[in-house]
């Protein structure tokens, strides 16, 4: 594809470096690039700044103009525009081609490609692969919906490098218009999420399967044996699994405790894997199961798969320890947006936990949630945002109240204080709300931080 000379509008800057790499690299190979956002400039000031050095033609800022959608030569557009926004539509009627910052990566990217994807866990198993694959000692990069854009270094991967990439539902959706699926794709698991912009279940599982559906013969696709859906799923590539328990398919299962059984292409092998991991939860086992067999599938020695998984740390915001006092843990879980996630990080201990759950409502199922606190053994739940009447309806369908205390909270620092009130030595305090964080927080990311300095001032005076 030339890019020279073109005339592309960018669609949607945003401030998580998609759009800022896409603009990047198009100014660097000479197209004639208008940006274009409904924020205004004001709104996107360190974006602009980080394009001081590489600038677009124009910036078109705080709204649409309808000429930049219909008389250019492409339009890039960000994965979190909606499908019915008009001027995609002007676009599409007159016959504008469609791309996006990971299409373009997609058709100028020489390496190989592996890619992660599911409702949950994908950002972990992105990161342990990379690790894994990085302790080769070989060059790999790591990018997709994790880090930076690697769009504008795309020129520097060779065709021997691996590219570890996180793949969601919208860059998936995107990528179908390409007919392409990453060598080794590795599916987590399969639950009902962003039903707001997907709709119906079927168009968001159409869409997750995109990472399936161009594969040839020769190429793997690594699937959860243990969800009940994806391991259903449909492949061109050849199928492996992984799982915790071995039912005679080829690829990665625990066995027992503390070994995995490798079964593939008529060989059999055990690596301690659980020994390897260092991190709490079974989620994060079935994670590491999911990278550790993509990376022996493509020969990776099983020296670095153990360096790569002794050394992984836990990302900022998963299940992440950010303070220890008193008698009291403090886990950050910011990035369980589902309640799937929040099942998993209350099955990763066996204390007493008080919790905070709810947020924003997405339109996911909250009733396995609730059955899952009145289940474990959760003291307290600070109830927080939209969905927390609705967690608050359940529970008490559920659990008896004299069991597990419950607070509807007006804001954080109400939920907090309540949830320190009713903590005790040997607790965890858990913030992981199993729903997303926009009504309360800017993001999941903001959510984490201020539980984390809550949680560090309180921890400061002992
Ligand atoms: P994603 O990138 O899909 O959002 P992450 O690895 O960033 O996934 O983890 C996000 C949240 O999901 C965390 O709160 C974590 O505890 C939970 N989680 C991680 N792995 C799994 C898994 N395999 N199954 C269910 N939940 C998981």
């Amino acid at each position: 594809m030339e890019l020279k000379n073109r005339r592309i509008t960018v669609m949607g800057l945003g401030s998580f470096g998609g759009g800022l790499g896409a603009v990047q690299f198009l100014v660097e190979q000479g197209a004639r690039v208008t940006v274009t956002d409904l924020r205004r400039a004001d709104q996107l000031v360190d974006s602009i700044q980080e394009l001081a050095t590489t600038p677009p033609d124009a910036y078109h800022l705080g709204g649409h103009q309808a000429a930049d959608f219909t008389d250019t030569d492409l339009l890039v557009v960000n994965p979190a525009v909606p499908r019915d926004c008009p001027f995609l539509n002007l676009a599409i009627q007159a016959d504008v081609p469609l791309s996006s910052e990971m299409n373009l990566f997609w058709e100028f990217n020489r390496g190989r490609t592996l890619a992660v994807t599911g409702s949950n866990g994908k950002s972990t198993t992105t990161a342990m692969t990379h690790a894994i694959l990085q302790a080769t000692g070989k060059r790999c990069w790591l990018g997709g919906n994790i880090g930076r854009s690697l769009l504008p270094r795309v020129t520097e991967i060779e065709p021997e490098d691996w590219v570890v990439l996180e793949l969601s539902s919208f860059q998936l959706e995107d990528l179908d218009r390409l007919r392409r699926s990453p060598e080794v794709s590795i599916i987590t698991n399969f639950s009902a999420n962003h039903l707001d912009r997907h709709l119906t279940l079927d168009n968001y599982r159409s869409a997750k399967q995109t990472i399936l559906r161009w594969q040839s013969p020769d190429n793997f696709a690594v699937l959860n044996q243990d969800d009940a859906d994806v391991c259903h799923w449909p492949t061109t590539g050849k199928r492996l699994y992984f799982g915790l328990s071995d039912l005679g398919n080829e690829g990665l299962f625990a066995v027992g405790t503390d070994t995995a059984l490798f079964r593939f292409r008529g060989q059999v092998r055990h690596f301690p894997i659980q020994r390897w991991l260092t991190l709490p939860g079974v989620h994060n086992l079935q994670n590491a199961l999911g990278a550790a067999c993509a990376a022996l599938a493509i020969q990776t020695p099983p020296e670095a798969v153990q360096n790569g998984l002794q050394g992984y740390q836990a990302l900022p915001h998963r299940l992440e320890l950010v303070a220890d006092a008193n008698g009291r843990q403090f886990y950050n879980d910011s990035l369980a947006t589902t309640p799937e996630s929040t099942i998993v990080a209350l099955a990763a201990f066996d204390r007493p936990i008080i919790l905070f759950a709810g947020g924003y409502d997405k339109g996911s199922d909250l009733v396995g949630m609730a059955r899952a606190i009145a289940d474990k053994p959760v003291k307290a739940v600070a109830l927080m945002g939209k969905t927390g009447p609705r967690i608050q309806e359940l529970l008490n369908q559920f659990a008896p109240r004299g069991v597990i205390g419950r607070h509807l909270c007006s804001n954080f620092d109400e939920a907090f204080e309540w949830a320190i009130r009713h903590s005790e030595t040997g607790d965890v305090l858990l913030l992981s709300p199993g729903c997303a964080s926009y009504d309360w927080f800017r993001n999941f990311a903001d959510r984490g931080a201020q539980f984390r300095e809550r949680a560090q001032k309180y921890t400061s005076q002992f």
